[in-house]
């Protein structure tokens, strides 16, 4: 599973089209002084597949080892509990994958 890094997150969604679970979501409410509003990983939708795990420009993304006998999310900081924004990912203005450069 993945964890990010919350003062290494400068909320610039890049990763978000990455995961096909919609587990990387950005906050609804920008509790901070400055600057985006962090993405956060929301634990019931990570799968652990780690294809978001490189999307990353600032490195905030890291992995989680899931202990042998776990049967609940490792990671046990409760993000359910934050409201996350909705990210449109299938239309022309939605969130898409990044551009192949030729
Ligand atoms: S790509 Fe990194 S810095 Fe950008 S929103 Fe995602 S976790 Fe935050
Ligand atoms: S590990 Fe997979 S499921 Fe979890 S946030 Fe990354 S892309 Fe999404």
């Amino acid at each position: 599973m993945v964890a990010i890094t919350e003062e290494d997150c400068t909320g610039c969604d890049l990763c978000i089209p990455f995961c096909p679970f919609e587990a990387l979501l950005p906050l609804a409410e920008n509790t901070r002084e400055k600057g985006k509003r962090p993405v956060i990983v929301v634990e019931k939708n990570c799968v652990g597949c780690l294809s978001c795990i490189g999307s990353c420009p600032t490195g905030a993304l890291f992995e989680i080892p899931i202990p042998v006998n776990s049967k609940t999310s490792p990671l046990m900081n409760p993000s359910s509990q934050f409201l996350t924004e909705t990210v449109e990912r299938f239309s022309k203005q939605a969130i898409s994958w990044p551009k192949p450069k030729n």
